[in-house]
This record gives structure tokens, C-alpha cells and sequence, in this order.
């Protein structure tokens, strides 16, 4: 299992690289191995997500032990504990995008945001239609990862129905059930941050029912 997980995650960071969602070695995912006593492949840090090996991703323990893998765990490793224990989630998915940068930037003072109307949403679990508002947290940013953790935790558990939370001015975690379904979820909410990035920006410009306008 921790094999076949580790081929996926390398799978996944190429796909997100391309996309520009994780440059830098921005960015680390995870997916749960053993449920109970629980067991994690994780990417390590500071590695290139474009070139991801197999050796690259670790296989830890609850405690953070690495039992497979070369490296240590992302600092962002609580993060993922985190979300696993609240939301009972399968896998961890975590970008560093332009449009969730800029979005949870602009968010920042409404502590979230609101996305609401668009077909796109019925990507997310439980969603059945349109009409659907999806309230997006957003969490200041902290270098302090065990106050960022317990952050995170309590943003969890006031909004029990979020399907992902922004870090200010840092990127977007998402979860799911299973890696494919957290895979789906960043491609959905990615794929709303930049409509919504680009609407404002149109609108910005003078253009109407978005449709830019050069002065
Ligand atoms: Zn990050």
C-alpha cells in the first residue's frame, strides 16, 4: 500500500506542477495508509513536486516517525494530523496557487469566502447543486505550526460544511475521502478561485457581465 500511495502522490505532483499550483516545492500531500494505528505517505520537505521519486515520499506514524522514505516530514505535517482527526478524511491535499494567494489575501478581514452560483461546485462531496454557497475559511498564516494546527482545528469544527480553507496570503488544503476525491476537490475549488480572481479583476477594469474593456 505505502508503494502504491507513493506512485500517486508522485503522479499528483507532477499534474499540480503543471498546473502551477505548486512551484518551488511549494505544497505537500498526503494520503492515510492504515487508518487505525494510523499510518500516513506523505511528501517530504522541500522537494520539487514537478519531479517527485517514490523514495521521496514518507511513510509516518501518528508521531511523526518515519518508518519508510528518505527525508523529513513537511513542517506542515500537523496540518494534515489535523484535518485527518476532524474531518475522518482519507488523503490531504495542500496548494500554494497565484489565486488562492491573492484570493485569501483579498478575504482576509471577512475571514473567508463566499462562493456561491456556479456549476463547477457540484464537484465538491454532497454538493447536488448550483445554488449551493460554499463558505471558504480563511486562517491567518503562522510560522508556529502546532498554534497554526489548533487554528485550523477550531476553523474545522465552527465550519463543519467547508470543504477546503484558504492560509492567508499561503494556499488552499482541501481533503476527501479518498486521494481521488481530495484530486477532485482542488481542481474544483482551484478552478473557482481563478473565476472568481478574474471576474473581480474584470470587473475592476470597467468591463461589464465580465467581459474586460481597454481604456
Ligand atoms: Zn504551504
Amino acid at each position: 500500500m505505502p508503494a502504491e500511495a507513493a506512485a500517486a502522490l508522485c503522479a499528483i505532483g507532477r499534474r499540480f506542477h503543471a498546473r502551477g499550483w505548486v512551484l518551488g516545492t511549494s505544497g505537500n500531500f498526503s494520503v492515510v495508509t492504515c487508518p487505525d494505528p494510523l499510518r500516513l505517505s506523505i511528501t517530504g520537505s522541500s522537494v520539487d513536486k514537478g519531479a517527485l521519486e517514490t523514495s521521496q515520499i514518507l511513510d509516518i506514524d501518528d508521531s511523526c516517525r518515519v518508518h519508510g522514505g528518505f527525508g523529513n516530514p513537511s513542517a506542515e505535517t500537523l496540518l494534515h494530523f489535523e484535518i485527518i482527526r476532524r474531518r475522518g478524511a482519507g488523503a490531504v491535499l495542500h496548494t500554494h496557487s497565484v489565486w488562492s494567494t491573492l484570493l485569501s489575501d483579498s478575504h482576509g478581514l471577512d475571514g473567508g469566502l463566499a462562493i456561491e452560483g456556479y456549476e463547477m461546485l457540484k464537484g465538491l462531496d454532497g454538493v447536488r447543486t448550483h445554488e449551493h454557497r460554499e463558505w471558504v475559511p480563511i486562517v491567518p498564516n503562522d510560522q508556529d505550526m502546532t498554534r497554526l494546527a489548533r487554528e485550523v482545528g477550531s476553523t474545522l469544527d465552527r465550519h463543519p460544511d467547508a470543504h477546503g480553507i484558504l492560509l492567508q496570503r499561503h494556499g488552499l488544503y482541501t481533503w476527501g475521502a479518498s486521494l481521488a476525491e481530495a484530486v477532485r476537490h482542488i481542481e474544483i475549488l482551484e478552478f473557482l478561485f481563478e473565476t472568481i480572481g478574474r471576474t473581480a479583476t474584470y470587473r475592476t477594469r470597467g468591463g461589464q457581465h465580465g467581459i474586460a474593456q481597454d481604456s
